[in-house]
């Protein structure tokens, strides 16, 4: 590989990229020799060989991880993806987020992450059930409501979820709803948990809009992937007023400069599997995080926008409903071209806010109606945003930084009170 190819290579490296973004606000601190080392490394990586037997009655062996980042602020907590591309260190990467992410919202949870590499749209929904269960088997030493508490990521649900619940429960010998969150409501879920990360999305970007000016009725907003986060954040943004003129996925990309109907693409979505042919709407073929919009909400995977691209990204605001969309090479071009970039570590934390308010309601074993979520929810995003934003202006910083900064400043602010263990 030549140095130009290896230096994409880099830039495509999450686990560099979730190094670069911490270094960056670490050497802003004034933080103890040494320290900055201590929480950049991952407390534990585990990983674990996973023979399932077939519905043909062959055997194969997937490859599942689990990444244990910090533990310092609260048990590690992070979600569990299914995808062929699922690295160790994108695992790794993912992890080191979580701990941010908590950290900003100032919830009482570490950082993890976890991973299966698989295609889990070529598995029979029995393999699924057996591929999960014996990863959450083989995991139920590390899992549990007080150590390290999965959730649904990419390619996962709430399905996969409850199967995690009943194997650790297995085990347990008695029901443990806790040990994961982004279950079923049937099965210890919390009333909006599926909305939570667009929701949070939402309050982040009615923020940066009453920051910047910008209003968001009438506002153009494009969406890379509409699944989860992206459908839910295009929904909550057009009934404030905003039009979505383009959405793509894995089929494609779509286009209405007049605005998509969401509740119709979105039961379209549901019967075909994909944005592609919804009627009414064009096919578009130019990357859609380079669409002419005010609001670009990456929800996709990881860098989707790049050195190679972000001289071309029209948009005002990047709300970054994926985990690390942007690399920060892009960061600096964005930040030079004054794009109001909200970082995933603040933007899409609404998931694992209400996370943190699913895993409360199963140790209490009283549950808050969705309205008392909601309004708990905007509370903590609309509290973070500020922080972040205040920092950003106090310091001059962008609000990656800043998000950063204010997440390293409180796992440090704990491991100076608690000390290191010798
Ligand atoms: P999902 O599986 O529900 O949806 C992913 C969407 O992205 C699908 O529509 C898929 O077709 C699309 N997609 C995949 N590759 C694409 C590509 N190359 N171009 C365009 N679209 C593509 O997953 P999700 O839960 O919505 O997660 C999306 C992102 O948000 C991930 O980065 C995830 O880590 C992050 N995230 C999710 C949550 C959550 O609560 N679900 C919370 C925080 C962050």
């Amino acid at each position: 590989m030549g140095s130009e190819g290896a230096s994409i290579q880099k830039e495509l490296d999450p686990l560099g990229n979730a190094g670069r973004q911490f270094d960056e606000a670490a050497s802003r601190l004034n933080l103890p020799a040494g320290l900055r080392e201590v929480i950049k490394h991952p407390r534990r990586a585990t990983i674990v060989s996973l023979p399932v037997q077939m519905d043909d009655g062959s055997f194969r062996v997937f490859t599942g991880y689990r990444v244990q980042h910090s533990i310092v602020r609260g048990p590690a907590k992070g979600g569990i993806r299914y995808h062929p591309d699922v690295t160790l260190e994108e695992v790794s990467a993912l992890a080191a987020w979580m701990t941010w992410k908590c950290a900003v919202v100032n919830i009482p949870f570490g950082g993890g992450k976890g991973g299966v590499v698989c295609d889990p749209d070529k598995l029979s929904r029995g393999e699924l059930e057996r591929l999960t269960r014996r990863y959450a088997a083989d995991l139920s030493d590390l899992f549990g409501p007080e150590s390290d508490v999965p959730a649904p990521d990419v390619n996962t649900n709430a399905q996969i979820m409850a199967w995690i619940v009943d194997t650790y429960s297995m085990h347990e010998r008695r029901t443990e709803y806790a040990v994961v969150t982004g279950k079923p409501l049937e099965v210890g879920g919390s009333a909006g948990r599926r909305e939570a990360t667009g929701r949070g999305l939402l309050f982040c970007v009615r923020g940066a809009c009453a920051h910047l000016g910008i209003p968001l009725a009438g506002a153009r907003v494009a969406v890379q992937g509409f699944g989860n986060v992206g459908s839910v954040s295009a929904d909550l943004l057009a009934r404030d007023g905003a039009r979505i003129v383009a959405a793509s996925d894995v089929t494609g990309a779509i286009e209405a400069p007049e605005g998509l109907d969401v509740p119709a693409l979105i039961r379209w979505v549901e019967d075909h599997r994909g944005v592609l042919g919804f009627p009414g709407a064009r096919p578009l073929s130019p990357p859609i995080v380079e669409h002419d919009c005010d609001i670009l909400i990456p929800a996709a995977l990881e860098t989707q926008i790049t050195r190679e691209n972000a001289d071309r990204i029209r948009a005002k605001i990047v709300a970054e409903g994926a985990n690390g969309p942007t690399s920060p090479d892009a960061d600096r071009i964005l930040e030079r071209r004054n794009v109001f970039v909200i970082p995933d570590i603040l933007c899409n934390s609404g998931g694992v806010t209400v996370s943190y308010f699913e895993w409360v309601q199963n140790r209490m074993g009283y549950y808050w109606p969705e309205d008392e979520v909601n309004s708990r929810l905007e509370r903590i995003m609309t509290q973070a945003f500020a922080d972040v934003l205040a920092k950003s202006l106090e310091h001059r910083v962008n609000m990656r930084v800043a998000a950063f900064m204010v997440a390293i400043e409180r796992v440090v602010k704990v491991i100076m009170l608690r000390g290191v263990y010798a």
